[in-house]
């Protein structure tokens, strides 16, 4: 049995991770972490995650757990994953990070942070995402500026960071692989006499609406034609089982930062 801390356990895709993990077995809950003051504190987390009791109360303070964790798996919020990133660092355990959000800036410092660990920080941890990813890649270098390339994004409505960080990750391939810088190229929405379109911008775009778990659409088009590449996750139980599954090759994989392609061999 892998001993498993998640850090925002009462949260969306903390409930999910905790539920998940016990229905693949091979797993026990040795920590569960939320926020201070969370009307939740003290609950055993299987009973929050509704899968039943774990033993396991919810605390609020990845510290005073992390010595007891194989591995630490964070979705929690910008702020608590950088400090929960630190912990990590701070007693020698792997962490993978799911939460999104972070600026450049807090990106790199995190990155120095977890350089000791093994750490997978990852904006989205389904395969079919990972995989779109490289088809982004593939498609944006092969058809040239000529095709105008624009994202869509869609979540629900409790998102806090927009774009999503899957977006900006799908900007960036998309960007890198037709030779440019994401910064110069991005256009974040449209409003007002923006002008015709200039050759070469990126548009990213996010609708937020209800339930939506998460969808991306990356549009290629010129005049005559279209090609559209779609992702949509019907549950986050696919972004659960792939944090699982990166919690396993943060488990054996020697200190250093991966991705998701590194944790599915798609690198
Ligand atoms: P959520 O708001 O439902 O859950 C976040 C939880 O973190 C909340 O319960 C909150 O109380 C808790 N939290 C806040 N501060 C904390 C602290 N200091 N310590 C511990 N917990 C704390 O959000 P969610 O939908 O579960 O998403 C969480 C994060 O994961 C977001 O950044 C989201 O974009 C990201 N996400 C990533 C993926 C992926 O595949 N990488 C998939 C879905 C969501």
């Amino acid at each position: 049995m892998k001993k498993l801390v998640v850090c925002g356990a009462a949260g969306r895709m903390g409930k999910r991770i905790i539920a998940c993990a016990l229905e693949e077995g091979g797993w026990e809950i040795a920590g569960a972490v939320e926020n201070p003051g969370h009307p939740l504190l003290g609950r055993d987390v299987g009973e929050v995650a509704g899968v039943g009791k774990t033993g396991s109360a919810l605390v609020s303070d990845l510290g005073g757990v992390a010595a007891s964790a194989d591995v630490i798996v964070d979705f929690s919020s910008v702020e608590a994953g950088l400090e929960n990133g630190r912990a990590a660092a701070a007693a020698g355990k792997p962490i993978v990070i799911g939460t999104t959000g972070f600026s450049e800036e807090q990106e790199r410092e995190l990155r120095e942070a977890l350089k000791s660990v093994s750490a997978v920080i990852a904006p989205n941890m389904s395969l079919g995402v990972n995989l779109l990813f490289n088809l982004v890649e593939a498609t944006a270098s092969a058809l040239d500026e000529e095709y105008d390339l624009e994202i869509v994004e869609a979540h629900h409505r409790f998102k806090k960071d927009a774009p999503s960080g899957t977006a900006l990750k799908i900007g960036k391939i998309a960007a890198a692989a037709r030779g440019r810088k994401w910064r110069d190229v991005a256009v974040h929405g449209r409003e007002g006499k923006v002008g015709e379109r200039n050759k070469g911008e990126i548009g990213v775009h996010a609708v937020r609406a209800g339930d939506i778990v998460g969808e991306h659409t990356v549009v290629f088009s010129c005049p005559g034609e279209r090609v559209e590449l779609v992702h949509r996750a019907h549950s986050r139980d696919t972004f659960a089982r792939g944090a699982l599954r990166a919690a396993r090759f943060a488990l054996s994989a020697p200190p250093g930062i991966y991705g998701m392609a590194d944790v599915l061999g798609l690198a």
